[in-house]
């Protein structure tokens, strides 16, 4: 039985990520930061399935809680085989307003978290030559957004980080690999109007938006054996929008 971590796992994609790991069989750490009621629904839920499951509370930008939910998922369901690195924010603004804090917010959350979870994750992953790293990456972070730039920044660099690491780590056993989403309607949508969801599905060539069920089916498929052979790619899941 492999174990994976699912960080952000709370709500939206991660949440589905939860489900679809738990559905197939794997034994699931839900890593939330504020939404603790959601993350223990979601362990009641997903144990259903005859998996085992944990909510573990860590700021993924803190690397000192980071460290404390590895620990703690050790010592509940054993090492972490699988890592999906889900957790994030987002926002929406002028470069020129955006202040030292909210640039420091969103890159801990979306980046430097990222970089955390994998130095915790890699060394049992390389001392057992078996390992997968899936990073929810964005496509914007492929193209780049007006008015999200930072999260652009942050997401190119969970790609470069994704790209850079499967080399790294391959020759150890371990793959890393990006799922790219397009516009998924989750809490992260909320601040679009419906005229903007209206226009961004117009833009969309397959003309519907994504949910987060196709992104963990993604991540699932690359964290399974049939993807052995995949490392360092971006897989984008985003109905044609980027190409
Ligand atoms: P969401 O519905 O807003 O959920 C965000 C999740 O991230 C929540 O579970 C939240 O946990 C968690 N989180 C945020 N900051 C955290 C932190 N510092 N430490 C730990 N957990 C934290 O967002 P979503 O749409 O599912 O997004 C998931 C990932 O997909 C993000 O990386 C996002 O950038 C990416 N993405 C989303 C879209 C989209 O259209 N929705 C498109 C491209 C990429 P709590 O509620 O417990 O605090």
């Amino acid at each position: 039985m492999s174990v994976v971590l699912i960080t952000g796992a709370s709500r939206g994609i991660g949440a589905a990520c939860a489900r679809a790991f738990a559905r197939a069989g794997y034994d699931v750490a839900v890593n939330y930061h504020h939404s603790k009621e959601k993350a223990d629904a979601l362990v009641d839920e997903i144990t259903a399935f005859g998996v085992r499951a944990v909510a573990v509370c860590a700021d993924v930008a803190d690397s000192g809680q980071v460290k404390g939910m590895f620990a703690a998922v050790r010592s509940q369901l054993g090492e972490v085989n699988i890592l999906v690195n889900s957790a994030g924010i987002a926002h929406t603004g002028l470069l020129t307003d955006m202040t030292d804090g909210e640039w420091d917010r969103l890159i801990g959350a979306d980046l430097s978290g990222t970089f955390y979870c994998c130095r915790e994750a890699l060394p049992d992953m390389i001392r057992a030559h078996s390992g997968v790293i899936v990073n929810i990456a964005s496509m914007w972070g492929e193209v780049g957004a007006s008015c999200e730039a930072a999260y652009s920044a942050a997401k190119a660099g969970v790609i470069g980080l994704t790209k850079a690491l499967a080399k790294e780590v391959g020759p150890s056993g371990v793959r890393v690999n990006a799922v790219s989403p397009g516009v998924i309607m989750t809490d992260m949508m909320a601040g679009f109007s419906e005229d903007d969801i209206a226009a961004l599905k117009d833009e969309t060539p397959l003309n519907t938006l994504g949910t987060p069920g196709d992104i963990a089916e993604a991540a699932l498929f690359l964290a399974s054996d049939q993807a052995r052979f995949i490392t360092g790619q971006v897989l984008s899941v985003n109905g044609g929008f980027v190409i």
